[in-house]
């Protein structure tokens, strides 16, 4: 299995990394029930390096899989009902719901259907994906999808295409029709270099924008809520010790994943862990660090610990990357903190790859405060 970077990695094609492989796995419709759960717990501690972390199309990935551990791996994955029968499937099933659908409402039905209808999709990049959002306001807006489900501010259904400000009026029963229909139309007009939907959104037919979606519910915030406690996981990954506390502490019957490194607690009202952000305005949740050194062979310092102890001393979001590639947020942070040759470059309001404004500060430096942020 040689190093791929920049491709959508499943449970059947891991991706390598320095403390060993790392194995996705796609929850159906994006929630685990307790005993799900406990299994993947066991399957982390006894194939993996115990580590498990959120991604951010709301899918759990294990860490540290030896290569041996893989195939006894898929098997315990398929046992617990969290494998695809096949890596076309896998690939193929890249559909995000929003995490406060219930039972039969019409993100769940959609889901459902469109999940059912896979093998009549086209061909398409390995990390096009669906978004079903259809709540009052949407909820995943800011998530990466090619294809959304929302609603206008009437209620009306749309399909909208990302990138676009409009979307397509549809008929709850023809919604996933229209879905595989504008899959079609990107299928057929995309390039080597447009291999997402918001590549082409400036050529989409005027049939495809007829409405504006409803504007973006605020983001939400770890805490209680009428239907259970929604929970943040600090850097977006956590042990499977601290997961299994979790499930004790609180009894919660389920889990259903987010894209935000939170997650939801059906039924749950209470829930107080370490390594947990439990209300809103934790500096933990406007901190961000990829795994760093050794998890990650490209990277030359430790990150998880330097961004925990400058969290409460930085003004606004912090991102603290182990190399210029910024896979924890690839994006603008109010201070971020690149890792190169064992020191750390200092970038203002800017993304990992920007210029610095700062370079080879020191860990101890960064530590002590000696250098300020
Ligand atoms: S940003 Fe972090 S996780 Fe991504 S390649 Fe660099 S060191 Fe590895």
């Amino acid at each position: 299995m040689s190093e791929i970077k920049g491709w959508c990695p499943g449970a059947y094609t891991p991706m390598r990394s320095g403390d060993g492989l790392i194995v996705r796995v796609r929850p159906k419709m994006g929630r685990i029930s307790r005993d799900q759960a406990l299994g993947l717990c066991a399957a982390a501690r006894g194939l993996g390096s115990g580590v498990i972390d959120l991604t951010n199309r709301a899918n759990l990935q294990l860490r540290g899989v030896p290569d041996a551990g893989h195939q006894p791996l898929l098997g315990q994955l398929l046992d617990l009902g969290l494998l695809d029968p096949d890596p076309e499937t896998e690939q193929r099933r890249n559909v995000m719901i929003t995490p406060f659908c219930e039972p039969g409402d019409l993100s769940t039905r959609i889901a459902e259907e469109l999940v059912h209808r896979l093998q009549a999709l086209p061909p398409l990049p390995a990390k096009f994906g669906f978004a079903i959002d259809c709540g009052d306001a949407p909820v995943l807006a800011r998530d990466p999808a090619d294809i959304r489900f929302e609603r206008a501010s009437d209620g009306a259904l749309l399909i909208r295409a990302d990138g676009a400000d409009w979307g397509r009026f549809v008929a709850p029963d023809d919604a996933v029709d229209a879905a595989i229909m504008l899959a079609y139309w990107f299928a057929q007009n995309r390039t080597a270099e447009a291999r997402r939907m918001r590549a082409l959104a400036d050529r989409l037919p005027d049939v495809w924008q007829q409405e504006m979606s409803a504007p973006p519910a605020p983001p939400a915030a770890p805490g209680p809520r009428a239907d259970g406690f929604l929970l943040g996981v600090a850097f977006g990954s956590m042990t499977e010790a601290a997961l299994r506390g979790l499930l004790d502490q609180t009894g919660a019957q389920e889990i259903v994943l987010t894209p935000w490194r939170m997650m939801l607690l059906p039924g749950v009202t209470e829930a107080r862990r370490p390594g947990f952000v439990t209300a809103p305005g934790g500096r933990l949740l406007a901190t961000h660090a990829c795994p760093g050194a050794p998890g990650c062979a490209s990277a030359t310092v430790q990150t998880r610990a330097l961004a925990m102890a400058l969290a409460a001393r930085t003004n606004g979001s912090l991102h603290v990357s182990g190399c210029a590639k910024g896979c924890a947020l690839p994006r603008t942070a109010d201070v971020t903190l690149v890792g190169r040759d064992g020191a750390f470059d200092l970038v203002r309001a800017g993304a990992s790859w920007d210029e610095p404004a700062r370079r080879g500060l020191s860990p101890d430096d960064l530590m002590t405060g000696r250098e300020t942020l």
